[in-house]
C-alpha cells in the first residue's frame, strides 16, 4: 500500500543511497568482469519507502553505489531522502553535507540513524525505526512545508506498518540490471539474542512475514526488467527465523520457478541449525537455493555460548555444514576476530576450521560494538568503547593487544586467500556440493542477453585468470575438477568470486583495506563535490 494520508502539496523527493565502503562481501573488484554490473544489491529499504511516498509526489533515485547524485538531481529536489547502515555513516554524512550547499531539506532514516540517531545532528529530520506511523507523520510533515525545522525532528515508530501491507519495492525507479545480485525480504526480525547484534533491538524478535503473494509479485517485477540479475538474495536476518513460514514459502517458490522455466538462483542468510531441518532443506534444493550466508562467528563451542550463540553449536559445526552441502547449499560465513574468548590458540583453530570446512569464501572482520546491542552496554559497563576518531580498526578495546589482533587477522586473511587454498576449497565444493544440486530446465535463463554476459565473463576469466593472472594453476585445477563434471556454472562463479577476493585481500594485507567493515579508520568516505565528482576517488 501507499501512505493512505490525504495530500495537499506536490513536491519533488529525490532517494539517496550511500556508496558503501568496499569489502570482501561485496565483489566491487570483478563487476567489471561482467560489464553490466556497477553496484552489488538493490537497496531494499529505501526503495520501499520511495513506493509508499505519496502517488502524486515525484521520486527521483540514486545509488551512489552506481553513480553520485548530480548538481542537477540536487537543484530539483524539494526534500533529500537518504537511508543507511553504520558502515555508511561517512557517505551519509557527505551527503547531507551535499545536500545543505545546495540549500536542501534533508531526512534520514534506516538501521544507522535507529540505532544511533546521536550521530546525526546535521540532518533536519530522522526517522528513526521500522516504516509505520513515523512515515505518516513525516509525510503529513513535508506535505505541509519543504523549509528546515528551527531545529532537528525526530519522527519515530511505535506502529510498524504490517509486512503484508508493504508496497512493492520501488524497482521501476532503478535499473536491475547495473546490480550483481537482486534483493527480496521475506521477513523481518529474529528470534535470538547474540551478543553483538542489533537485528532483535531493531526489528524485533518475532519474525513478521510478507505473504507468498507478495514474494511473487516481487519475484515478478524483477523478471519484468531485461537484464535483471539471475540470482535472488533474501536479504530476511534468519530466513529460517520462523521455521514454519520458511517451510510454508518455499512450495509457492518452487511453484513460481517450475512455471518460469526456473529463471533464478536464490541466496538467504540462516543460522547454522538450518541442517537440523532436512525438510526445508529439501525444499530449499527444490526451490533452487545455492548459497546460504551463515553467521558461524567462530569454531570454538565455549566463544559461541560466551556470545549467546549456542544455536550454531546445537549440531557438531562440521557437522552442520557437510549436511547443508549435501542438499547443494555452498556455505558463506562470517567471522569475528577479537573476542574477549581469543586465546593465542584461536588463530590456529580458525585456519584449521577454513581448510577443513571447505568454504570457499568467508568474511573475516574484528569485533566492532553496534549501539543498541547487549555488547555494546557490557563494554560501556566495563569502560572499554573506544571513541570513532582514534584512528583504530575497531572500537572496542581487546583484552588482547591490539596490534596482536590485527596481526592476527591479518594472517588468517593471507591463509583463508592465498589462491592455493581458496582453489582447493572452490575444489572440494564440486564434489561437496555442486553435484548435489537439482538439475533444472534451463528455459528460463535462456536469454540472448544471458547468453552474451556468459559469453563475456568466460572470455575475461579465460584471460584475465586462465592466462594472466599468477595463479592461473590453482584456478585451472579447480576448472578442470568443474568441467569435467559438467559444472560451467561453477566456474564462471568461482572465477568471479575469487578474482575479488584475492585482489581485495592483497590489498588488505598491503594495508589499504581496513580489517573490519565498521572500521573508522578504513571507513574513508567516498565524498563527493556538488557537481557529484568523486572528491576522494575510492569510489568502487
Ligand atoms: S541469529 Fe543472526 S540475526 Fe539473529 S540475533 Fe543472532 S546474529 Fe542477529
Amino acid at each position: 500500500m501507499r501512505c493512505p494520508l490525504t495530500i495537499a502539496s506536490q513536491r519533488h523527493v529525490l532517494c539517496i543511497f550511500p556508496a558503501y565502503t568496499p569489502s570482501f562481501g561485496t565483489f566491487s573488484h570483478a563487476y567489471w568482469l561482467l560489464g553490466r554490473v556497477r553496484a552489488f544489491m538493490p537497496p531494499q529499504g529505501l526503495l520501499l519507502i520511495a513506493a509508499y511516498l505519496p502517488e502524486s509526489w515525484s521520486v527521483r533515485f540514486v545509488d551512489e553505489n552506481i553513480a553520485p547524485a548530480s548538481a542537477d538531481d540536487f537543484r530539483w529536489a524539494d526534500v533529500v531522502l537518504v537511508s543507511g547502515m553504520h558502515i555508511q555513516a561517512p557517505q551519509i554524512h557527505d551527503i547531507a553535507r551535499r545536500a545543505k550547499a545546495a540549500g536542501k531539506t534533508t531526512v534520514l532514516g534506516g538501521a544507522s540513524v535507529s540505532g544511533a540517531p546521536e550521530l546525526y545532528p546535521e540532518y533536519d529530520y530522522l526517522h528513526i525505526g521500522e516504516i509505520g506511523d513515523a512515515t505518516d507523520r513525516l509525510i503529513a510533515c513535508l506535505d505541509n512545508s519543504v523549509a528546515p525545522a528551527p531545529a532537528q525532528t525526530r519522527f519515530e515508530t511505535t506502529e510498524r506498518l504490517p509486512l503484508p501491507s508493504f508496497p512493492l519495492p520501488a524497482y521501476d525507479l532503478i535499473r536491475l540490471d547495473r546490480y550483481l545480485i537482486g534483493s527480496l525480504q521475506f521477513s523481518s526480525g529474529c528470534p535470538y539474542r547474540c551478543e553483538f547484534c542489533d537485528i532483535p533491538a531493531l526489528y524485533g524478535r518475532q519474525p513478521r512475514l510478507k505473504t507468498p503473494e507478495q514474494i511473487i509479485a516481487e519475484l515478478d517485477a524483477m523478471l519484468a526488467q531485461p537484464g535483471h540479475p539471475s540470482v535472488v538474495y533474501f536479504v530476511d536476518d534468519n530466513f529460517i527465523g520462523n521455521r514454519k513460514a520458511a517451510r510454508e514459502i518455499l512450495p509457492h517458490l518452487i511453484n513460481w520457478q517450475r512455471k518460469r522455466g526456473y529463471p533464478l538462483q536464490f541466496a538467504c542468510e540462516a543460522t547454522l541449525n538450518l541442517a537440523k531441518h532436512g525438510e526445508v532443506l529439501l525444499l530449499m534444493r527444490e526451490a533452487q537455493f545455492l548459497t546460504v550466508f551463515v553467521g558461524i562467528e567462530t569454531p570454538d563451542a565455549d566463544a559461541l555460548k560466551a556470545m549467546r550463540k549456542e544455536h550454531n553449536a546445537t549440531l557438531p559445526m562440521m557437522e552442520a555444514i557437510k549436511t547443508l552441502n549435501r542438499y547443494g547449499l555452498e556455505v558463506t560465513s562470517g567471522i569475528i576476530l577479537g573476542l574477549d574468548t581469543d586465546t593465542s590458540d584461536s588463530e590456529g583453530r580458525l585456519k584449521s576450521f577454513i581448510d577443513v570446512s571447505g568454504i570457499p569464501i568467508l568474511t573475516i572482520n574484528l569485533l566492532q560494538a553496534l549501539p543498541r546491542t547487549p555488547l555494546w552496554d557490557r563494554l560501556k559497563r566495563d569502560g572499554r568503547l573506544i571513541a570513532d576518531d582514534t584512528g583504530l580498526e575497531s572500537n572496542v578495546q581487546f583484552l588482547r593487544p591490539y596490534d596482536e589482533v590485527v596481526d592476527t587477522w591479518r594472517r588468517c586473511i593471507a591463509h583463508a586467500y592465498d589462491p592455493e587454498r581458496l582453489f582447493a576449497r572452490f575444489a572440494h565444493q564440486v564434489d561437496a556440493t555442486y553435484a548435489n544440486r537439482m538439475d533444472v530446465p534451463a528455459r528460463g535463463k535462456l536469454t540472448v542477453r544471458n547468453l552474451r554476459e556468459a559469453v563475456l565473463l568466460g572470455f575475461n576469466i579465460v584471460l584475465w585468470i586462465g592466462l594472466l593472472s599468477n595463479y592461473r594453476r590453482p584456478f585451472w585445477r579447480a576448472a578442470w575438477r568443474a568441467l569435467s563434471r559438467g559444472q560451467i556454472d561453477a566456474v564462471l562463479g568461482m572465477g568471479l568470486v575469487a578474482y575479488h577476493l584475492i585482489r581485495f585481500s592483497r590489498e588488505a594485507l598491503r594495508g589499504e583495506q581496513n580489517a573490519s567493515f565498521y572500521s573508522a579508520r578504513g571507513r574513508a568516505a567516498v565524498a563527493y563535490t556538488p557537481e557529484g565528482v568523486p572528491a576522494l576517488g575510492n569510489q568502487p
